[in-house]
């Protein structure tokens, strides 16, 4: 394509026009679209709303598994064999904890996630408790609950008290929706995010790509997502785990990855795009990319599955001359982890220091004779 397309893709998004159907399929697919003039266009839509900067969020699994659903992609469903450590709900102090860490590591923005369909009563009293001390204890941490299917009244409840974000993912289509879950169903996601919305909370509500699902899907997905005015957009990509129903993941390239970053931009050009989970499966050695269409990441790893260790995660922000969004620098965030270079505070900035010879040579054994 010539430069005038992806310039085209940049304006049109820009000024908040949608894409036709074609070109945003051709994204996803045609190789007559390449991919660094693509990944220039949704960066230029990045920069012109959302800079250069990076939210980082940190997940607390706060209970793991004991789940009565059976989204076919979740090592937490009943429908699951994983062997993951099930837990019940972590206590009060450990829940405090969590968020204490999450804050002092950097966090933006702190997730809890509850398993199960929906909470209680009883539970929905209790998660607003603990949003309340979260808030009260560090204040300039967002939160963000994901607690599967709630109504308006629940919803109300947690904003008031102080919850900024409900997640809730819709993961693919409508029309794929019965092959990844058969215990609810998209209309039932729909209305636990427009119940969200009338109790004035933002929303966070992604995809998870690789499920089997065709293009269309996607795009039909992150048309939905744009609809409804979505702050925030995980794009997952899908992690097999052994005794889960769904099985492995199906063909994801690294570069088909990025496409897919790009086109959520450039349809949803004010949202947080996250390259969430499976970020370092499936882009490999070309995640810092995704840096250039998406402007936040997790960091710490997912519900059930590590991710990159957090040095590494930080060193890719600041090497790619990206900034964090919180309370500390990436500097600070660094020299707690221990740089990869242990540049001491008093260097100048870019010195590398010098290394001993014998930690570099390469290990050759003894000749024996
Ligand atoms: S409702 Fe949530 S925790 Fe339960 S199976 Fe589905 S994704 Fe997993």
């Amino acid at each position: 394509m010539e430069q005038a397309f992806y310039n085209q893709l940049a304006g049109q998004s820009i000024a908040n026009e949608t894409l036709a159907r074609s070109t945003a399929l051709e994204i996803l697919t045609s190789e007559k679209v390449e991919l660094l003039p693509l990944l220039n266009a949704a960066f230029e839509v990045r920069k012109k709303f959302v800079g250069k900067e990076v939210l980082i969020h940190i997940i607390d699994n706060v209970q793991n598994g004991f789940c009565p659903e059976d989204c076919h992609y979740c090592a937490q469903a009943r429908s699951s064999d994983a062997d993951i450590e099930e837990y019940p709900l972590k206590s009060d102090a450990e829940i405090l904890a969590e968020a204490k860490n999450a804050y002092e590591k950097g966090a933006f923005r702190h997730c809890m996630v509850f398993a199960g369909r929906g909470p209680s009563a009883t539970r929905v009293a209790h998660i607003a408790r603990l949003i309340r001390e979260i808030k009260t204890k560090y204040p300039p941490l967002q939160v963000c609950v994901s607690s599967g299917l709630l109504d308006e009244g629940n919803a109300k409840i947690l904003k008031e008290a102080g919850l900024d974000r409900l997640n809730h993912n819709l993961n693919t289509s409508q029309h794929n929706y019965p092959n990844i879950c058969t215990t609810h169903t998209y209309a039932d996601r729909l209305n636990t995010l427009a119940a969200a919305r009338r109790a004035d909370l933002q929303l966070c509500s992604g995809v998870i790509v690789g499920m089997g699902e065709t293009s269309n899907d996607i795009l039909e997905v992150a048309c939905t997502l744009r609809r409804l005015g979505v702050e925030s957009i995980p794009v997952n990509f899908y992690i097999p785990i052994e005794g889960n129903m769904l099985g492995a993941a199906l063909g994801l390239s690294p570069e088909y990855c990025l496409r897919v970053l790009c086109l959520f931009r450039l349809l949803n050009p004010r949202a947080e795009i996250r390259a969430a989970a499976g970020r370092e499966l499936h882009l490999r050695s070309m995640q810092v990319m995704a840096l250039y269409p998406a402007n936040s990441l997790f960091l710490d790893g997912y519900l059930n599955t590590k991710g990159d260790d957090r040095r590494r995660t930080l060193q890719m922000i600041k090497d790619a001359g990206f900034t964090i969004n919180s309370d500390h620098s990436v500097d600070e965030l660094l020299g707690k982890e221990g740089s990869t270079f242990e540049v001491s505070p008093d260097a100048p900035a870019e010195q590398v220091p010098m290394k001993k010879l014998q930690d570099l040579r390469i290990f050759m054994s003894t000749p024996t004779t």
